[in-house]
């Protein structure tokens, strides 16, 4: 009899001993898988958590918002529906790099004063406050082109480099051109700026009145397709004009010039050759057409051309007896765009005013 109650309750023992060690070995397991989540990515709990042999209570989104150390708690139930908790901490970490907003290209002229960085702005998913920088080699003072880098930096280390193409041009000197204005003896509004002056809106280049050595560049299409125009009318009526001499640079009139003084002296050639930057052929408005000499005067082109050139916005720059207005003698062959209204205004009727008479300017070194 007494054996048989140690043996019941041995074999209660056995019972409840394996029971036990059933429900310890049937304990849930819950690991980790990843430690850090990026700032902001929507991460539910069984994403970065393991459960085995047991239920997640809630698969609960993680606060992911908040960069750095976070804790998260974890229910599960087990086989027998008893609540587990655990806990983790978990890092909320950056992985994006910030954002720069800047030009692409920049251009400046040399020597001026500029902050690379002026409205050059840069965001983080962080919404840290970035800062950027810039690098790379340049010279803001000296002409060329060169690379730079804007970089930005968040605290968790993304770094964000993005290249931009820096052009410095050659200092201009537009902050030494001089403007000055002024008004002629007849009350026209006359303007010289940077050496180049106009009277009523027209380029004027006489003696008193030069050019820079740079400027000009062949004569204007104005004015080659006003020509073109003429050319065809008087070969209508059988007569063949072309230009013989168009645009010439200041250097070219320099030589022009200077073969003319050696020749027949200053005083001489210039009553007929105009000093470098005096030359109306440096305007691009002006040429000389056929035989470059007196030997024009006569012709049936010349005469046509005194006659018709202003229907085409000619004139006459430099007519017969108005040496003391021009500056210049007589040429039959050197014509001026200015347009067709002054143009038939200075015709008057076949007796030809000079620009300078109608401006009241004067022309004299
Ligand atoms: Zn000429």
């Amino acid at each position: 009899m007494k054996k048989k109650i140690i043996i019941i309750i041995l074999l209660i023992i056995v019972l409840i001993s394996g029971c036990l060690i059933f429900y310890y070995l049937n304990q849930p397991s819950v690991t980790l898988n990843k430690k850090t989540i990026p700032l902001n990515q929507e991460t539910r709990l069984d994403e970065i958590i393991l459960v085995k042999k047991g239920e997640l209570v809630d698969n609960k989104k993680i606060n992911t918002k908040k960069l750095g150390q976070t804790k998260i708690t974890v229910q599960v139930l087990d086989f027998i529906k008893r609540k587990h908790t655990y806990e983790f901490k978990i890092d909320i970490i950056d992985t994006e790099k910030p954002i720069i907003n800047y030009q692409k290209e920049i251009k400046i002229e040399a020597g001026t004063k500029t902050d690379l960085l002026k409205n050059v702005t840069a965001s983080d998913n962080s919404k840290e406050e970035i800062k950027v920088t810039v690098d790379g080699k340049y010279d803001l003072n000296k002409a060329g082109e060169y690379k730079i880098y804007y970089i930005a930096k968040d605290a968790s280390g993304n770094e964000a480099k993005e290249e931009a193409k820096l052009t410095v041009t050659a200092k201009s000197n537009s902050a030494n051109i001089v403007t000055k204005n002024f008004t002629t003896s007849k009350g026209f509004k006359g303007v010289t700026k940077g050496g180049v002056t106009y009277i009523d809106g027209i380029l004027v280049v006489n003696k008193t009145y030069s050019l820079p050595s740079n400027y000009g560049n062949g004569l204007t299409s104005t004015t080659l397709n006003a020509f073109n125009k003429m050319k065809t009318a008087a070969s209508k009526e059988g007569l063949n004009i072309y230009i013989s001499s168009g645009f010439r640079s200041y250097t070219r009139q320099n030589s022009i010039y200077n073969n003319y003084v050696k020749q027949d002296g200053k005083a001489k050639a210039d009553t007929y050759s105009a000093r470098p930057g005096h030359s109306e052929h440096q305007t691009g408005l002006a040429y000389d057409v056929n035989t470059i000499s007196p030997a024009f005067d006569n012709t049936k082109e010349a005469k046509w051309l005194a006659n018709n050139c202003y229907k085409y916005g000619f004139i006459l720059r430099y007519p017969k007896g108005k040496d003391n207005e021009t500056g210049y003698m007589y040429e039959s062959w050197h014509f001026r765009y200015v347009g067709e209204d002054l143009a038939t205004k200075l015709y008057n009727n076949g007796d030809w005013i000079t620009l300078e008479t109608y401006f009241g300017i004067t022309s004299a070194y």
